[in-house]
């Protein structure tokens, strides 16, 4: 009847150690009929030999026998790399508690009492087996999911490696490398806000190279952007705290957040560009205003308050840097917003 309900195809090594030799005869034949490859040993040691070579799918350990007895061979078999994950089933005519304890403590994973019903071996023996599979399986998913995590990992940093990328083409200028227009306006917004909240002086520059159209006309576009790109940095190095903002406002104008300013500081920061850039000596012989390269700002300074718009400010410290260029150039002007 067991030979019908299992498919002789599988092979699966079953090791049947027993110092009984009828024992192991009776096991190894209704195993083999169950289609399993069985290798039959009536002492421990060379056992545990060919196991630690060619580990089996399954052991059957007898308790008592001579030279080695089953607890230390099953010991041994846990206690070896190639081996500690064989399942064994003790079978033992010491059917008294003590045993079967030892039996699980010392590493086995079932135990079966002689004298045993054939029924019993075959289920134990599938058991452990499907214990085994399903183990294989489960390190198999566990493997894929590690290795679909790692690259999970390896995909979401270069997303946000081009995220960061993105971010930052989003918010610089890309000839000049400082912060661009929209930056420039977002800033401005959050530090309106924050002017009114702590009612602070927010000033604001708006500057512009001078005869910029002149310099372009004599170096050509090229030069006219190396020229932006200097003009831009020196803008930047002399505008020192972590929260000024420098930005391009477009073509050749910039324009300078200074939270916390009160107007005379804003007068002096502008002061202080208009001279660096003047200490730039960039050439520009087609200028009314020097041989150099100079440049034009407005200054405007308010604490925001409802009654004020960014849109006043921002007009206000154009109108400042149309004073500045009416004046002769060269020169930073500053204006007080008219409430
Ligand atoms: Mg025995």
């Amino acid at each position: 009847m067991f030979e019908q309900e299992r498919s002789p195809s599988k092979k699966e090594r079953i090791m049947v150690v027993d110092d009984q030799l009828d024992n192991l005869d009776l096991l190894s034949t209704i195993l083999n009929l169950q289609g399993y490859k069985v290798e039959v040993f009536d002492r421990g040691k060379p056992a545990l030999e060919t196991a630690q070579t060619k580990p089996p799918d399954v052991m059957l350990l007898d308790i008592s026998m001579p030279e080695m007895d089953g607890f230390e061979v099953c010991r041994r078999i846990k206690n070896h790399p190639h081996t500690k994950d064989t399942p064994i089933i003790f079978v033992s005519s010491l059917n008294e508690v003590g045993n079967k304890t030892r039996a699980f403590r010392c590493g086995g994973s079932d135990y079966i009492t002689k004298p045993f019903q054939l029924e019993e071996v075959i289920v134990r023996v599938e058991n452990q087996l499907q214990i085994s599979r399903l183990k294989a399986e489960l390190e198999a998913k566990n493997t894929r999911l590690e290795q679909e995590l790692a690259r999970c990992q390896i995909v979401e940093e270069k997303l946000l490696q081009l995220n960061q990328k993105l971010g930052k083409l989003a918010t610089i200028d890309s000839l000049t490398q400082i912060a661009n227009r929209r930056t420039f306006e977002e800033a401005l917004i959050r530090e309106w806000q924050r002017g009114q909240r702590e009612k602070q002086d927010l000033s604001l520059i708006i500057c512009d190279i001078d005869h910029f159209k002149l310099y372009n006309d004599t170096y050509g576009h090229q030069a006219g952007d190396v020229c932006l790109r200097k003009v831009a940095q020196a803008i930047l190095n002399t505008v020192m705290r972590p929260a000024d903002l420098v930005a391009r406002y477009g073509g050749e104008e910039f324009v300078v957040i200074l939270p916390q300013t009160p107007a005379n500081n804003a007068l002096k920061v502008a002061e202080k560009i208009r001279l660096q850039i003047e200490q730039l000596s960039l050439p520009h012989p087609q200028s009314s205003v020097s041989d150099r390269v100079s440049i034009s700002l407005g200054v405007t300074s308010v604490v925001p308050q409802p009654k004020y718009t960014r849109k006043q400010l921002l007009f206000t410290a154009d109108k400042a840097l149309y004073q500045a260029k009416k004046q002769g150039r060269n020169r930073a002007v500053l204006e007080t917003l008219e409430s």
